[in-house]
């Protein structure tokens, strides 16, 4: 098991798919405060008071990010780590790092896009880091292809509305290879519905395409409003702020750089 100290209080590991959170076994309960989760004292008046500890909100910081799904192979990834190679690339990762802090409740999302291998996954999963680790914002990661294909099984059994929900109230969703998968009728539907929702509530959604979303571009395959529709594409330019991302192919140096 691979372990690496996250924060002072968390430790991260593998376990299945996912990569998972726990309780540093040193912070166990807490030494500072024996797990009470504050620290009792006397005010000048010789009242009792109480503050909170350092390890308050742990807990949550910790569930946040065990229900993030985030990939095992994106176990490590950190801002600190991502090494530009582009000036593209070195914008992106000042935006990205950016819109983690200072995420707020209806903060617009990133679209972020660019050739393969040149680090959108990657940015996104250090953003759900910090959100969920350092924040305790719960958020979501999912492969587009995966997204649908569990909507669609859902629907099947005639609870697609309700599975829907799911995916509709977690505050930053970030949605990985938009147009990657092939968009059939049905698959356009229940995106469009999915991002209205989404949309209407104010949730915070991330993107990332190989698909250049502002025009024809020599360098990516696909102008993305004839991968995901013309309306789906100007509500996305509505919701999000545009990353490019162009630059050498990270995986040729890291595998878990890959995205
Ligand atoms: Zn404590």
């Amino acid at each position: 098991m691979q372990e690496i100290r996250a924060t002072e209080y968390i430790e991260l590991y593998h376990q299945g798919e996912f990569a998972q959170a726990k309780r540093h076994i040193s912070q166990n309960p807490c030494p500072l405060c024996k797990g009470l989760g504050f620290h009792a004292f006397r005010d000048a008046k010789g009242y009792e008071k109480a503050s909170a500890c350092r390890c308050e909100g742990i807990d949550q910081k910790i569930k946040c990010f065990n229900q993030a799904h985030i990939p095992v192979r994106y176990l490590n990834a950190r801002f600190e780590d991502f090494r530009p190679m582009a000036l593209s690339a070195q914008e992106a990762l000042i935006k990205t790092e950016n819109f983690a802090w200072s995420f707020t409740m209806g903060s617009k999302g990133l679209l972020f896009f660019g050739g393969y291998g040149t680090g959108k996954t990657y940015l996104s999963i250090c953003a759900l880091k910090v959100l969920t680790l350092q924040r305790g914002i719960p958020a979501k990661f999912i492969e587009f292809a995966h997204l649908l294909s569990e909507l669609k099984a859902q629907f099947q059994t005639d609870q697609s509305e309700q599975h829907m929900d799911k995916y509709v109230q977690i505050p930053c969703l970030v949605i990985d290879e938009l147009g990657g998968t092939h968009l059939s009728d049905w698959g356009t539907r229940v995106l469009d519905e999915l991002i209205t929702k989404r949309y209407n509530a104010s949730q915070t959604t991330i993107f990332t395409t190989n698909f250049d979303p502002r025009s024809k571009n020599k360098h990516l395959p696909n102008h993305l409003s004839e991968k995901i529709g013309a309306r789906l594409y100007s509500r996305l330019q509505q919701m999000c702020d545009t990353v490019a991302l162009f630059g050498p192919d990270y995986r040729n140096q890291s595998e878990e750089l890959k995205g």
